[in-house]
């Protein structure tokens, strides 16, 4: 490898688990692309702490569940730094109900941002990180994907693909040396679970022995470990961040 200072791309960079995700990468002096959908405040004001920490940042509006999205972001990617070093499948979204109300939209909606947008991007990355020898790939699944959750069909469906999905490109690159990780977070505070009645959540918060929502620092600590050059052995794993949720 010629260059020492990493380049990490970050989808859904901009806010919740993404930006902690960011924030840590950037502490360990990686140079970033953080990519979003359309929260551009939110994106400038992430970017701009990670900078703050003396790294250098570009941001990507892109729609990750379309392929000229990831193309674009991969392009800026390439042309501003060079390499990608790392890739951390965050972008994710929920169109939550129970199956006789569950639209086709809603089912088709959540499977091109959470899984088809991964695949979009794995498969750029792969193509980069092969021939530079070195990669790691980080994919944001969910404990939903590991044990199902009522409601969330389409997204269990996701997160669950994503886990095969991990453990198939592990096999695939592991003679190249990039690794291919996932973690699944339990109940993290965001504003996508901001949403969720205070009856949910204190329901949720009940089926976990740490009887509390994680932070995303909590997540964001997980996969910076697996983005690491240190976590090199490992691959196709599926790491739980869960207050014991999943046990
Ligand atoms: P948030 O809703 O807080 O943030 C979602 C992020 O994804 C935003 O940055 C958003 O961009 C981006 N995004 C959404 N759609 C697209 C798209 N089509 N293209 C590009 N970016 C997109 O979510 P969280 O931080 O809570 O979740 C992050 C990940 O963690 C998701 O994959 C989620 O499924 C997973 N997760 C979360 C859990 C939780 O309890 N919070 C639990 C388990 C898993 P913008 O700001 O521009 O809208």
């Amino acid at each position: 490898m010629s260059h020492t200072v990493k380049t990490a791309i970050v989808t859904g960079g901009s806010r919740g688990i993404g930006r902690a995700i960011c924030l840590k990468l950037a502490a360990q002096e990686m140079n970033l692309v953080i990519n979003y959908a359309g929260n551009q405040q939110a994106a400038e004001a992430t970017a701009e702490e990670c900078r703050s920490l003396g790294t250098q940042v570009i941001l990507v509006k892109a729609d990750v569940s379309k392929p000229e999205g990831c193309e674009k972001l991969f392009s800026e990617a390439q042309e501003t730094f060079g390499a990608v070093d790392v890739l951390v499948n965050n972008a994710g979204i929920t169109r939550d109900g129970l199956i006789l109300r569950m639209s086709e939209e809603s089912f088709d909606e959540v499977i091109d941002t959470n899984l088809k947008g991964a695949f979009f991007c794995m498969k750029l990355a792969a193509r980069i990180m092969m021939k530079q020898r070195y990669g790691r790939i980080v994919n944001m699944s969910s404990v939903a994907g590991v044990r199902g959750n009522p409601g969330q069909i389409n997204y269990s469906a996701s997160k669950a693909g994503l886990i095969g999905m991990t453990k198939s490109l592990a096999k695939e690159l592991a003679g190249r040396n990039v690794t291919v990780n996932a973690v699944a977070p339990g109940l993290i505070e965001t504003d996508m679970t901001d949403v969720l009645s205070d009856a949910v959540k204190d329901q949720l918060v009940h089926g976990i022995p740490m009887a509390r929502a994680g932070k995303p620092e909590d997540v964001a600590a997980a996969v910076a470990f697996f983005a690491s050059e240190e976590a090199g052995y490992i691959t196709g794993q599926v790491l739980c961040v869960d207050g014991g949720m999943a046990v």
